[in-house]
């Protein structure tokens, strides 16, 4: 059975987020959560942040409002209001590697998640561009949503499970289907499978395009 990596995107949430964190801390799991810079700004929303770095998580920007997908908003205004404006609150809680999830719009993989001027921020930033190869869906079925990713990791040598820690019913789930991918014989991993990095550290790899809304 094969690797396994929780992302939690969109958050962090006031009641979800800690629930989160405890059931991963009773796990003993590592974690990336790409936050969203409407979240961070406010005092609560950054306490969270600090309190999930604290526990041994890592953090990523996933753009400020979450609207539009970047490759939808060309142009270097939703660089600045999107990715900068999400960027200036992260760098205060994570000083970390520039961890990056462009926002998909129901999980979709396509030219529609990164503008050219976004790939140039990123690139100029080194921010490594996270992906993902399974989304199964806890926004739309908060009980479904469990079998979905557990196939998922069975199918994949290297999953890398898109969560949410902003869906409190959903939510209520995460113990059960962590004791159930260990039961499965899974293993949790920090790292990332080099298919789901587009950009690493600045630098972009092989297949990039696929990802890119072409200029006008
Ligand atoms: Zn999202």
């Amino acid at each position: 059975m094969g690797e396994v990596h929780l992302t939690f995107d969109n958050g962090p949430h006031p009641e979800v987020t800690p629930r989160v964190l405890d059931v991963l801390d009773a796990h003993a799991i590592h974690a990336t959560f790409f936050v969203l810079g409407k979240h961070l700004a406010t005092a609560e929303g950054m306490a969270m942040a600090e309190a999930t770095r604290d526990r041994g998580h890592r953090l990523g920007n996933h753009s400020f409002s979450h609207e539009v997908p970047l490759g939808e908003d060309l142009g270097p205004a939703a660089v600045a209001r999107e990715l900068e404006g999400t960027q200036r609150l992260l760098d205060e809680v994570w000083r970390g590697p520039r961890w990056f999830r462009p926002f998909g719009g129901g999980g979709k993989l396509g030219p529609h998640l990164l503008s050219p001027d976004s790939v140039e921020w990123l690139v100029a930033g080194k921010h490594t561009c996270v992906l993902w190869n399974s989304v199964p869906g806890d926004w739309l079925d908060a009980e479904g949503w469990v079998e979905r990713a557990l196939a998922d990791a069975a199918r994949l040598e290297h999953a890398v499970i898109v969560l949410h820690d902003i869906l409190p019913e959903a939510m209520t789930r995460l113990d059960e289907f962590i004791c159930r991918l260990r039961e499965a014989g899974h293993r949790f991993g920090d790292d990332f499978p080099a298919a789901c990095l587009p950009i690493v550290e600045g630098a972009p790899r092989a297949g990039l395009e696929a990802f890119v809304r072409a200029a006008e």
